[in-house]
């Protein structure tokens, strides 16, 4: 007999292991690990992955058996079988949790799927299972219990699963037209129109002939030069239905990528190149921290790294941030491998990701570009994984499972003896304190591409501003040089640090602030929508006339912070032309890309953007760049506020004087004289490390110490409390003496979504006690759990208050 172990869809300590499954005769050699099934449990039916196959159980009782596959080819490879059990363990999540969210979107909702023979098959297959057609729904082949049978033939490469897809998201459909009268009806309909009535006539001719066909507004006008307006008619009187078609669209298709050769390598990339190399070749597994001031020409050398890799027949991982902010990448790596790359897109909707997913899933693809999720891609023989802008910390998955992609890449840099690449210009304290103590090794890039110098940086104080009588947001000195670089026809960027700041409206005469019912949060503006929103919770209602509170009219409206910028900033150049980066302008898809291209092109003369527009930027006519707000970030409720800030210094001043003209940096701020902004002024990495350290070591904060977050919540305040109190005494007689407990306090927002939030922060150097401790926390809650009260575990917690 043959038996599957089923790691089950009940995200639960006590089910956070593999359950024995009978597999019944007809399915025996035709389940694979990594494959879904369904499997009774208790009651009920539920889903599975399967996480092994043996020939014998443990299992006391009588086993029940598997009821069906969901798959016909695995949906994890046993690498990422491996992972997600040893990544549950190590940041306290169910391992269903990390199976689930290492699969695309698509393969996990229940989306209408259909078989498709792709390959010649035999009569008897085509006839009995197909009953000779091409296609057959999967709701028909798993009701006619067939999906055994068809798992050979997949094996075989002569089917494939398509999904069908219905419900698309909104920007990914057009509205069309058609009826679904029948022929007499329609015609009865046209000969009783008065004759006056011409344009109707021509619509159900129009109707008539088009059979059912649906169209859009445009195809109508374009085939029958029918008007929206007569479209709108033809709805009302019923002989029209609206619907929704979906464009596919592959939103790198129709793009010409330039084909890219390898460019000769500096002398510093070379020697960077040759040491990662090196464990390239040797086939170890390595972590590097590549460390090159910005516009050091990292990018080449991945790219040269990776075709070494490709040349081995190997596959490479490439994780940038966010790539829709670094479309450059996109085309440097189309350019470079043309159609061998896979780019997960946050902006491909759920079919498109599932299309490139699969491309790397049948090898199709052997470079993967991605955002953080991208780390779990199913890619095999993996020969190298590049993580950019390593200190990114969009890189920690916020949410259940909370993952940080480093680990997981090091994990299957381990799994697969390749080198791990982690790039930076301003390398998380973690990674460079690694680096300091060997656990990686160190490459730097300590010049910019040919010699070109780094950036002048000015820091104004704006106190002084203020005394001057300069109520504007630009200072004196970077109005001047703005007109310059004008009357120069150069380039210029300006950030508005929006980090720590957000839109929100402020009663003037009683200060009052508009919160959300169910958070303790304040609504943000939105000026797309014109509505105030809960970023935590959803909530969405009006912006108020008149204030809740004193009924007053006037209120002030910290509102996007960079509209208003600009409306100054034109007040200011009148003939200058602006483009404008933030939330509101990219919310379009592809919206970063065109924005950036438009100024790459030389449409504008000047971007202004959030912190959006810090990274990737490379265009050689930047000579400005202006930081309207350096302090804003500094004021953050979190210990690595410093540290964010001289990154975002860092990178944004990077963007200017990137290729032959010189480039210039105005950093406008009220703390003229704190040390992140002196060290960014100064492009002096290794000296703001060095303070932040000491200062890290005095206040007893990573990576001096690691750090574990509890937190609790109920929405029972008293309950959420009381249950905190109670973890804290376990920790406090667990716990060794030299592990500091922090806690319990109320959560960063005390409530939300009408819960409550209270927390404990641990922090420890080395406390072996802490892991089998918060184990058995997790273990003895389970009933809690069950009724509401949730505790999570936040190892390496990036947001901290
Ligand atoms: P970083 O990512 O380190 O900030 P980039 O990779 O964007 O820097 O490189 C900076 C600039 O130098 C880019 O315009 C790039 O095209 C150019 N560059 C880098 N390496 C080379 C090379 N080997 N030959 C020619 N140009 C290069
Ligand atoms: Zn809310």
């Amino acid at each position: 007999m043959q038996v599957a172990k089923v790691i089950v869809d009940i995200p639960a300590m006590q089910t956070n292991r593999p359950f024995d499954y009978a597999i019944p005769p007809e399915m025996n050699e035709k389940l694979g690990k990594g494959m879904r099934v369904e499997v009774p449990f208790n009651t009920r039916v539920i889903q599975g992955f399967i996480t092994d196959i043996q020939d014998h159980s443990d299992f006391e009782g009588e086993l029940k058996e598997i009821i069906q596959p969901l798959d016909i080819e695995p949906a994890l490879t046993e690498e990422l079988i491996a992972l997600g059990e040893d990544m549950a363990e190590k940041i306290f999540s169910y391992r269903i949790h990390c199976y689930q969210t290492m699969l695309p979107t698509m393969l996990k909702a229940k989306y209408d799927k259909e078989i498709k023979i792709v390959d010649e098959v035999s009569e008897d297959i085509f006839f009995d299972l197909f009953h000779g057609k091409d296609t057959l729904s999967w709701d028909e082949a798993v009701s006619r219990g067939i999906l055994p049978k068809l798992i050979e033939l997949k094996k075989n490469g002569q089917i494939e699963v398509n999904f069908i897809l219905k419900n698309q998201a909104k920007s990914k459909t057009v509205s069309v037209y058609h009826s679904e009268l029948a022929m007499d009806r329609l015609e009865d309909e046209y000969h009783g129109l008065k004759k006056s009535a011409k344009q109707q006539k021509v619509l159900l001719e129009a109707i008539l002939s088009l059979n059912g066909t649906a169209l859009t507004q445009k195809e109508y006008k374009e085939m029958f030069d029918i008007s929206p307006q007569t479209i709108r008619t033809g709805v009302e009187k019923g002989w029209l239905k609206l619907s929704e078609r979906e464009i596919f669209r592959d939103p790198y298709k129709d793009k010409d990528f330039k084909r890219t050769e390898a460019l000769p390598l500096s002398a510093e990339q070379d020697e960077a190149f040759k040491k990662m190399n090196q464990s390239l070749s040797e086939e170890k597994h390595e972590v590097f921290l590549l460390k090159g001031v910005t516009g050091s020409g990292k990018t080449e050398v991945y790219l040269q790294l990776i075709a070494e890799v490709l040349q081995k027949g190997k596959t490479a991982l490439m994780l940038v941030p966010e790539i829709a902010l670094t479309p450059q990448m996109v085309h440097h790596f189309k350019g470079r491998f043309g159609d061998r790359v896979a780019v997960m897109h946050s902006a491909l909707s759920a079919g498109e990701k599932y299309d490139e997913w699969r491309k790397i899933y049948n090898g199709e693809a052997d470079v993967v570009v991605g955002a953080r999720s991208s780390i779990f891609s199913p890619v095999k023989n993996l020969g190298i994984i590049i993580m950019d802008e390593e200190h990114e910390s969009t890189y920690k998955q916020d949410e259940n499972p909370k993952y940080h992609a480093r680990n997981v890449a090091i994990w299957r840099g381990e799994y697969h003896h390749c080198p791990v690449v982690l790039g930076s210009a301003t390398p998380s304290l973690e990674s460079r304190a690694r680096a300091q103590k060997k656990v990686y090794t160190l490459v730097e890039l300590k010049g910019r591409f040919n010699q070109r110098a780094l950036p002048e940086v000015e820091v104004v104080d704006m106190r002084e501003e203020f005394k001057a009588n300069n109520r504007s947001s630009f200072s004196m000195v970077l109005q001047e040089k703005i007109a310059d670089r004008l009357t120069k026809r150069q380039q210029i960027v300006l950030m508005l640090n929006r980090r720590g700041y957000s839109s929100f409206i402020m009663c003037r005469d009683c200060g009052f602030v508009l919160e959300c019912p169910n958070c303790d949060i304040s609504l943000t503006l939105h000026m797309d929508s014109k509505t105030m929103k809960c970023h935590y919770c959803g909530h969405e209602e009006a912006i108020p006339h008149t204030c809740p509170k004193c009924q007053g009219h006037n209120f002030r409206y910290y509102g996007t912070g960079t509209q208003k910028i600009e409306e100054e900033l034109q007040g200011l150049f009148p003939d200058a032309r602006i483009l404008r980066m933030d939330v509101d302008t990219t919310r379009k898809k592809g919206g970063h890309e065109a924005i950036l291209s438009a100024f790459g092109r030389g449409e504008a003369d000047i971007l202004l953007g959030t912190q959006m527009i810090a990274k990737g930027l490379d265009f050689p006519n930047i000579t400005l760049v202006g930081v309207i707000n350096a302090d804003t970030s500094l004021g953050l409720p979190d210990f690595r506020a410093s540290e964010r800030t001289f990154q975002l210094l860092t990178q944004v001043s990077g963007r200017a004087g990137r290729a032959d003209l010189p480039g210039e940096v105005i950093v406008q701020s009220y703390n003229p004289e704190h040390y992140a902004i002196l060290f960014a002024q100064q492009h002096n990495y290794d000296g703001f490390y060095r303070t932040e350290m000491s200062l890290r070591h005095k206040a007893g904060y990573p990576p001096y110490y690691f750090a574990a977050l509890i937190s609790v919540n109920n929405p029972d305040e008293q309950k959420a409390q009381r249950k905190i109190h109670e973890i804290h005494a376990i920790l406090k007689k667990q716990l060794s003496s030299g592990t500091i407990i922090l806690g319990p306090s109320k959560g960063s927002i005390a409530k939300m979504n009408n819960r409550y939030y209270f927390q404990i922060l641990v922090k420890y150097k080395h406390e072996p006690n802490l892991h089998p401790t918060l184990k058995k926390i997790l273990d003895d809650s389970q009933k809690e759990n069950a009724r509401g009260l949730y505790i999570s575990i936040d190892s390496e917690p990036v947001n901290f208050f």
